[in-house]
C-alpha cells in the first residue's frame, strides 16, 4: 500500500463521475427530473457557489441530491459543470 501502489492503479471506470453514476442508477421520473435540473443549472449559469443567488445553482443541486440519498459535494458538482470530470457529458 502507499503512494507507489496507488499510482499503479488507475481507476477501472473512466466515466465514474457522480453525474455518470447517477445517470446509470436513476430511472423513470427521477432520471427525467435530474436531467431537467441539470438543464436549469446550465441555463442559470450557476457556476459559482452563491447561496444568495436564487434558482438552480450548483449548490442547490448538490444539496437536493445529498438530502435525497445521493451524497455529492459541491466541488464534485462544480467539476462536472466545468467539464473537468471524466464523463464529458453535461
Ligand atoms: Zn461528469
Amino acid at each position: 500500500m502507499g503512494l507507489a501502489d496507488d499510482l499503479r492503479k488507475p481507476p477501472s471506470r473512466p466515466n465514474s463521475c457522480w453525474a455518470a453514476r447517477l445517470r446509470s442508477e436513476l430511472v423513470g421520473e427521477e432520471l427525467e427530473a435530474f436531467e431537467e435540473a441539470v438543464k436549469l443549472v446550465v441555463a442559470n449559469k450557476g457556476d459559482n457557489y452563491r447561496p444568495s443567488k436564487g434558482g438552480a445553482t450548483q449548490a442547490w443541486l448538490a444539496r437536493v441530491l445529498t438530502d435525497n440519498g445521493h451524497p455529492i459535494g459541491y466541488r464534485g458538482v462544480s467539476t462536472h459543470f466545468k467539464g473537468q470530470c471524466a464523463c464529458g457529458i453535461i
